[in-house]
């Protein structure tokens, strides 16, 4: 991922995940933002209420196992990720890893170009690529079925 396709995916994910492109053109200090969104594999465009927006994706995923052998997915405990995890303020404190920036972690989210965002960014976007993450019976926030995809 170059840097400035970094800067307006972390951009996106400062605003709650989505973004109406002009907006993100007025406000990423970036040339050619438009062919940039055009990266399928990063962002989804859509038009939502008149407006033309862009919705950052990620293929990255939380690990879902109990005990890994090894992937290519976050280790970070799912709680944590969503603001507080209570587990922390036990005794024996919390089974999962807290640490974002950890030696498993660091290579896959630059991998997925995703190193300079911040927890609740990746939070968010996660959350919005993620139906793990989302409690039972919610719908992806963003990634709606009812916005019409631009193609
Ligand atoms: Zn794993
Ligand atoms: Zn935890």
């Amino acid at each position: 991922m170059s840097e400035a396709e970094a800067a307006v995916l972390k951009l996106i994910c400062a605003n709650h995940g989505s973004m109406s492109v002009d907006d993100l053109e007025e406000s990423v200090c970036v040339f050619n933002v438009r062919r940039i969104i055009s990266n399928r594999e990063k962002f989804v465009c859509c038009r939502s209420g008149g407006e033309h927006k862009v919705v950052a994706k990620t293929e990255l995923r939380l690990c879902k196992a109990k005990v890994c052998q090894g992937c290519n997915n976050l280790h970070l405990c799912r709680k944590f990720l969503l603001g507080s995890c209570p587990s922390s303020r036990r005794r024996r404190g919390c089974q999962l890893p807290h640490q974002l920036k950890s030696d498993h972690n660091v290579p896959i989210l630059v991998e997925h170009g995703l190193q300079e965002l911040d927890r609740a960014e990746l939070c968010t976007l996660l959350l919005q690529n993620d139906n793990f993450l989302l409690p039972p019976g919610s719908t992806t926030p963003n990634i709606r079925n009812d916005d019409i995809l631009c193609r």
